[in-house]
């Protein structure tokens, strides 16, 4: 639908306020025109009407159209106002155009020149509201926008959660069935074993696959216990050199083939407050990735020492180690390096061992850190805090062999 314009005229000059108005609908074609004859009818019917163009004699008594223009600038800053001198008034002129009028009329009024002055004004007028139009449309679309994004969000956030539920669920019902099968297989074993039948290998192979599936179900339900914010430590003063020879001894008994390992460790105890199972959890891991990703006969060294109010926890390894670029990654969920092929063992992995391990360390107010070249090998550094005023002392480190 076309706009037709709105225009205001306001002249103390009758003949003027007659003529003007005729020129518009002879040049202008349709067009709503108000006249009034001072400044102040003219600011009534500016508060009423939203005009296209405002026509104003500056000259007027009382309030002249100079304070009139002052007022539509507050009121209305984006309808333009032409304002009509008398010749030769250039200070007058000046001062309508420093305070923002449109444009000025010179008297005697010039019909061409009036018309195509409104026109401009008109078009001026109606590009502004377009304009503004549109950057209310924008801001409209950038609103609901942003209302998509937080709906989005929630959802997502709730899809997240809802998987780590069905995750939690999932991993937690798989493990009863998976124990029962331990506990048969381990019964099956001894029964072969008692017999001397040459079965007994496969079982012991059955056996160890099982205790894989533990492992990955294990490590599944951590991770979603660690992401819906349930993962609890359950911690107790604990030694942390006699709880790394225990470690060691529980690798070395149940891996095949058993890595050649060094334990270097001081002849006193370090005690720090730990949940003995979860760092045993994550000795565990390091202690296992450094025997799968170094040739079979490489060494692994275990060192543990103190500094710093700190227990620290060093698994050293001849593998194959991992460039610079992939180390801020080796800590995030699921990830696994491309192109890294296990060397030792199995390869079955979901990427999860060293997330959970950082999250552990760090739930216990400690951290973990990792040095590698690729071709020479890694160590993963364990840090834990110290028991508070406990009376610690550490003598020579001594070292032991595992082979
Ligand atoms: P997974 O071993 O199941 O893949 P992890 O979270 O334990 O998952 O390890 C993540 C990745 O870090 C591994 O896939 C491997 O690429 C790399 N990585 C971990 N430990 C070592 C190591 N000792 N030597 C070389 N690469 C390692």
């Amino acid at each position: 639908m076309q706009h037709i314009p709105y225009i205001l005229i306001v002249d103390d000059d009758p003949a003027l306020l007659q003529a003007l108005p005729q020129a518009i609908s002879l040049r202008l074609g349709q067009a709503h025109v108000d006249t009034v004859d001072s400044a102040q009818e003219a600011l009534r019917c500016i508060q009423e009407h939203d005009y296209d163009a405002i026509i104003s004699d500056i000259k007027m008594p009382g309030m002249d159209g100079l304070m009139l223009l002052a007022k539509i600038q507050e009121i209305r800053p984006d309808t333009p106002t032409l304002l009509v001198t008398g010749h030769g008034e250039q200070d007058l002129t000046v001062q309508a155009l420093r305070g923002g009028a449109y444009d000025f009329i010179q008297k005697p009024v010039e019909r061409d020149y009036f018309v195509v002055a409104i026109k401009r004004a008109i078009q001026t007028r109606q590009l502004r509201r377009q304009v503004a139009e549109q950057q209310h449309a924008l801001e409209h679309h950038a609103q609901s926008l942003e209302q998509q994004v937080v709906q989005r969000t929630r959802e997502l956030v709730a899809a997240n959660a809802a998987k780590d539920e069905f995750l939690s669920m999932a991993s937690h019902e798989l493990k009863t069935p998976l124990c029962s099968l331990k506990g048969m297989a381990q019964l099956m074993r001894r029964r072969f074993e008692r017999v001397a039948s040459p079965e007994v290998t496969n079982i012991i192979s059955m056996e160890r696959s099982i205790v894989r599936m533990e492992v990955l179900i294990q490590d599944l339900l951590d991770t979603s216990l660690i992401e819906l914010g349930r993962f609890t430590l359950r911690s107790e003063d604990h030694d942390i050199v006699e709880l790394c020879q225990h470690v060691v001894h529980e690798y070395m008994t149940t891996s095949n083939p058993p890595p050649q390992l060094l334990l270097n460790i001081p002849a006193e105890a370090i005690y720090t407050r730990i949940d003995a199972t979860r760092v045993s959890q994550v000795l565990l891991n390091l202690l296992s990735n450094a025997h799968k990703y170094s040739p079979s006969h490489a060494p692994i060294t275990i060192t543990v020492r103190h500094s710093n109010n700190q227990g620290i926890i060093s698994v050293q390894d001849k593998g194959v180690g991992m460039p610079a670029e992939q180390l801020p990654h080796i800590f995030e969920r699921f990830y696994r390096a491309p192109e890294v092929n296990v060397q030792t063992g199995s390869s079955i992995g979901l990427g999860l061992g060293l997330y959970i391990s950082r999250k552990i360390i760090e739930h216990h107010g400690g951290h973990i850190t990792v040095e590698s070249t690729p071709g020479e090998g890694s160590t993963f550094k364990i840090m834990l805090p110290l028991v508070v005023n406990d009376d610690i002392s550490v003598g020579e480190i001594q070292a032991a062999s595992y082979s």
